[in-house]
């Protein structure tokens, strides 16, 4: 694929970037490895402070980097800001809490282990590779990147091929901040190449954000190299509603949960599991409300929903919409391109699915939401849990034994209870089964890419 920016409201190539050869590339590395020689020794109070000036930065750049953003991946210009300030607020939250999350304990009776001393210590690992998505070109990579370079790591990122000017943005952004030449180092290489970094022996570990292929092949590669890997992959989140739930707030929510970043989000509600007393009365709210959704130019401020990031893109989800109304499936709205240049689709909705339909089972990466009536909990849990995914999961209820049932019986990295998914720096995320493994975000983000240090004394 070429590394390019490609403008998908209208389709027109704006750059085109030269991929770095394999010596621009081993020079990049090298000055990842030598920089982390140099930043595991510095204070955390060192790092902290160049991390607020990094998150300044962004502040100040918030307008341009969010017209970028848009540029780049299509979504509405008011979400880019919203991404830009929320990278800046997990720059901080990294910056005030790395050293907490990563203190040392002490045994509190070392004799039990015939010691003087006992205990543990956090150490960094030294330079980690970054594989990353466009959907949030700067959040995915900051959410990685804040607390890797808090803990003294450094950082290579081999960004999407369509977001190449995110990518090099971010090549600089925390050398802007006053951190070591090399701390941060973007590499313009295709997927081809990501294997050969991983097997360099100067790269520790990888965490990449992305589709299950993607996954596969660089887990693959890092088991083979015994190196250690995070896996933030594709989500299919159930949004379950019972008969308790407040049906005006949760149809609001569900709109928002399927249509936010263009329909483009790993733990956007997709399927929308209803209880049959309340099932009608949901969908004509749910309905109605994705109708009046303003499908346009994104950098228009009235825009809700603007173009899918890439013409494939488009083509998975009229792909899935086609295949199930080709089996029989329901078009309560939508269902179609807009006629017009860009890569456009309308909100749409779905019911009477079926399980041969491919769309049960498969990632919707869009703003095309699934709608399925169950009987009770016990046929919502198993609907919610029949695909291979299990990023995060949102259950409107007001009843308190059934929120905990739903809790314990979902088989998802996170329980959203009459709220929808969002990741927060406070909150661990990460999935279960083809969703992934491993965690960003608190104090578990910050924690896989170091060593945890047995340290004992006779
Ligand atoms: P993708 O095609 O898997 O690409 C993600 C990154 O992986 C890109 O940098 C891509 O490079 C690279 N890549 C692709 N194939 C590779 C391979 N075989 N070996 C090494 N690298 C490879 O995914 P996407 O279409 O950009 O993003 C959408 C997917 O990401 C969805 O499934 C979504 O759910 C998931 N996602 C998950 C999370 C989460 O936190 N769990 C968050 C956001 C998105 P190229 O661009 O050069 O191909």
């Amino acid at each position: 694929m070429a590394i390019a920016t490609i403008n998908p409201a209208t389709g027109d190539t704006v750059e085109t970037f030269e991929p770095h050869d394999s010596a621009e590339v081993e020079r990049r590395i090298a000055e990842a490895y030598q920089a982390a020689q140099t930043l595991r020794s510095t204070s955390y109070a060192q790092r902290a402070e160049w991390m607020h000036a990094t998150a300044d930065l962004l502040e100040a750049d918030v307008d341009r980097a969010a017209a970028m953003i848009t540029l780049e991946m299509g979504k509405p210009v008011a979400q880019s800001r919203g991404e830009v300030l929320k990278c800046a607020k997990n720059i901080r939250f990294y910056a005030d809490n790395a050293e907490s999350f990563l203190a040392g304990e002490e045994l509190a009776d070392p004799s039990a282990v015939a010691a003087s001393s006992a205990g543990t210590v956090w150490q960094p690992l030294g330079v980690v590779l970054a594989v990353m998505p466009w959907n949030y070109p700067l959040w995915q990579v900051i959410r990685f990147a804040a607390p890797a370079l808090m803990a003294g790591n450094t950082g290579l990122l081999k960004h999407a091929s369509n977001v190449p000017q995110s990518a090099m943005y971010l090549d600089e952004l925390f050398e802007r901040g006053g951190f070591p030449s090399g701390s941060f180092r973007t590499l313009l290489i295709g997927s081809a190449e990501v294997a050969a970094v991983i097997e360099d022996r100067r790269v520790k570990a990888v965490t990449l954000t992305g589709s299950e292929p993607a996954g596969r092949s660089v887990a693959s590669t890092a088991g083979r190299e015994i190196k250690k890997a995070v896996l933030e992959l594709g989500g299919s989140d159930p949004f379950i509603v019972m008969p308790s739930a407040d049906l005006e707030a949760a149809s609001t929510t569900a709109v928002k949960a399927r249509i936010s970043n263009n329909g483009q989000s790993c733990i956007a509600g997709k399927r929308f599991i209803i209880h049959t007393d309340v099932y009608d009365q949901f969908v004509g709210l749910f309905v109605d409300k994705m109708k009046a959704l303003v499908v346009g130019d994104p950098m228009d401020e009235a825009t809700d929903i603007g173009p899918l990031a890439t013409a494939s893109g488009r083509t998975d989800v009229a792909d899935l919409v086609d295949d199930a109304v080709a089996k029989g499936a329901e078009l309560l709205t939508g269902g179609s391109a807009p006629d017009q240049p860009g890569w456009f689709y309308e909100p749409t909705v779905l019911a009477g699915l079926s399980d041969d339909m491919r769309i049960v089972m498969e990632e919707t990466f869009g703003p095309v939401a699934s709608v399925y009536k169950v009987a009770d909990r016990e046929e919502a849990v198993r609907v919610a849990n029949q695909t291979t995914f299990g990023l995060s999961s949102a259950v409107w209820s007001n009843e308190e034994a059934e929120q905990d049932w739903f809790v314990a019986n979902l088989d998802a990295g996170a329980v959203f209870l009459n709220g929808m998914t969002v990741s927060y720096p406070e909150l661990p995320f990460g999935g279960v089964k083809d969703s992934g493994y491993g965690r960003e975000l608190a104090a578990a983000g910050i924690r896989e890419f170091c060593n945890l240090k047995t340290v004992w004394k006779a």
